[in-house]
């Protein structure tokens, strides 16, 4: 049986006082086990204070993750903004070096009406311009983790995601299963049978490591033809968390869910709360 680790994708709401750090000592206060740090609008945080919360969450147990700004295109028509884009990306893996914190969660790009193979060549250069830089300035530790995006004019969908763990390496670039996003843009989820599809498409991918320490996304989700529109509770059952529970129980998974429904803490303690049930029943 793996263990799960649940956290909020941000500062919990109810957190008393403000910060990282303190959104930290809630986290664990109210018994969650993990915590992604969101640099979604840019990466405003100095050495000194990432240190010093990533102590905290050492202290505490708490496991963190990042998650890089929106304005990322690793496919960029531009040359210049897919420099832009290694530059916030590596600067997002310096703070997550100085946390402690790992993976980086990148929404990888945009298609912009290309071809998907043409786009392909473009974020295979630009991530490898990532771990180069990376290098570089001497960050370890830390892996990027490519997001399977909810619109399906982004780049990254769930083969999409795999290819690029299997070019780079699980020790280097992981998937990042966003399941409302999947369930908005590639197929309705309803059913366990349905979850061990993907689990199982990671698993033919990347092997069973795609399974011992996993990274994803979770929440309840609104889409349209396009794809994603909003986050939605974990109440709103679109898709039910049940079936992944049980999907993850059957294939032995371990890894970390991140809620990203407006409800960030109290949907990730449902959700751990419905995973403890289905992991002893
Ligand atoms: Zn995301």
């Amino acid at each position: 049986m793996g263990e799960i680790r649940f956290g909020p994708a941000g500062i919990p709401i109810d957190t008393p006082g403000e910060g990282t750090a303190a959104g930290i000592e809630y986290c664990r206060q109210i018994g969650l086990t993990a915590m992604e740090v969101e640099f979604v609008h840019g990466v405003n945080m100095k050495e000194e204070k990432a240190r010093a919360a990533g102590e905290v969450a050492k202290k505490n147990s708490i496991k963190l993750s990042c998650h890089a700004p929106y304005y990322i295109n690793c496919c960029a028509k531009e040359r210049q903004k897919m420099h832009m884009s290694v530059s916030y990306i590596v600067s997002t893996a310096q703070a997550a070096f100085w946390l402690g914190a790992s993976p980086i969660v990148i929404h990888t790009g945009f298609y912009m009406q290309r071809p998907a193979a043409e786009c392909k060549k473009l974020v295979y250069e630009t991530y490898k311009m990532c771990f180069d830089e990376m290098e570089k300035r001497k960050i370890s530790g830390v892996v990027l983790g490519a997001e399977l995006t909810g619109k399906k004019s982004a780049y990254g969908n769930l083969d999409e995601i795999i290819d690029l763990a299997s070019h780079f390496g699980l020790k280097n670039l992981m998937p990042v299963i966003d399941y409302a996003h999947y369930h908005a843009r590639e197929g309705r989820l309803g059913t366990k049978e349905d979850y061990l599809k993907i689990l199982e498409r990671m698993e033919k991918g990347l092997g069973s490591e795609a399974g011992k320490n996993f990274h994803c996304h979770f929440s309840g989700i609104e889409f349209t033809e396009a794809g994603e529109r909003s986050h939605l509770p974990v109440s709103s059952g679109s898709p039910p968390f049940a079936p992944l529970a049980a999907a993850w129980k059957e294939n032995g998974w371990s890894g970390t869910v991140i809620c990203e429904s407006p409800e960030i803490e109290r949907d990730a303690l449902l959700l751990q709360k419905e995973y403890a049930k289905v992991a002893k029943a």
